[in-house]
């Protein structure tokens, strides 16, 4: 399977649009001087797109920034068909919660697109029921399939057109905090459990199985995420954030990282203690937030993600399992 990262940061994007913190300044003045980037990469908002034939693509999550990632990326270009011109590779999208930075995207699909999305039945209903806009899926009868899906129940991830694409997907429960935009009246009507997913997506059986995790939002890598991972080739983690006070530092907020659902890298428990001693994937962090130190490649906080064996992701990294 090829895995394409066509987004490597978290909501905001890199740089944020409010934001002058030394990342995000010294992102916008490397680009005014023009000359060629050393420390600061721009990243457009988290985003994943997998596919087993290089033709059905599959988009974990929607971002914000999904019109720019798809005309970056020609392989989720429109092919022109027998019958007309409008046709997309996108096959379906899985959703792993209810974040604005991961389902804004499915707007920007809503030219009568037939849609495929597979989502727990709780987020679901936070899109189709308490947010009327996402009616707009729904224009023309049939334009959007939705399929519930249950955590710890895996699937085989198939498109609009009811075609098998050979991957499987497994949904775990990671966390029972719905988005703060959630109205008090819908949060009796949501199952905790079906909050934030993280996914491992498998390709294959036996000897020739390949399977990565996706885990844009994890508040603790605890010993059954330590397991299933260290059985992956691949993961993406939780790279939000470096430490667990950073966004009260930068802009006084309130909550610490774990209070907001990110593991923190640094410290005791933090993801790169973690992951650095787990051998066999390939280790990547994704869902970097503009505030993340490992965003200067100059920087002693990137050297030491490097050290330990951890890649700091970017736009448009392809990987191939
Ligand atoms: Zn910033």
């Amino acid at each position: 399977m090829r895995i394409k990262l066509l987004g490597a940061s978290a909501g905001g994007g890199f740089p944020q649009w409010n934001c002058a913190c030394p990342n995000c300044s010294g992102a916008r003045d490397e680009r005014k001087s023009g000359g060629s980037r050393r420390r600061f990469q721009e990243r457009t908002q988290s985003q994943l797109a997998v596919s087993a034939d290089d033709r059905a693509w599959f988009l974990l999550n929607a971002s914000p920034d999904l019109r720019f990632q798809i005309e970056s990326f020609s392989e989720l270009h429109p092919k022109s068909q027998a019958g007309g011109t409008r046709h997309t590779p996108i096959a379906a999208v899985v959703l792993t919660n209810a974040d604005l930075d991961h389902v804004l995207g499915l707007l920007l699909m809503r030219e009568s697109q037939p849609i495929h999305i597979y989502a727990t039945a709780s987020v679901r209903k936070i899109l189709t029921e308490d947010n009327t806009m996402y009616r707009m899926l729904d224009q023309k009868h049939g334009q959007v399939k939705w399929t519930d899906i249950l955590p710890g129940q895996s699937f085989e991830l198939v498109s609009v057109q009811g075609e098998r694409s050979g991957l499987h997907c497994l949904p775990l429960s990671i966390d029972s905090k719905y988005p703060i935009y959630v109205s008090p009246q819908a949060l009796p009507r949501l199952d905790p459990q079906e909050a934030v997913l993280g996914l491992v997506i498998r390709e294959g059986e036996g000897s020739r199985q390949k399977q990565f995790a996706h885990l844009p939002g994890i508040r603790e890598l605890d010993e059954n995420w330590r397991k299933r991972i260290s059985e992956c080739d691949l993961v993406f983690c939780d790279g939000t954030f470096w430490e667990d006070d950073e966004l009260k530092k930068a802009s006084g907020a309130a909550r610490t990282s774990r209070e907001m659902g990110h593991i923190p890298m640094s410290g005791p428990a933090g993801s790169i203690e973690v992951l650095s001693r787990l051998k066999r994937p390939r280790k990547v962090f994704t869902h970097i937030n503009n505030t993340n130190p490992v965003l200067d490649e100059t920087g002693e906080e990137h050297a030491a993600v490097l050290k330990a064996g951890i890649e700091v992701g970017k736009d448009g990294m392809e990987f191939k399992l």
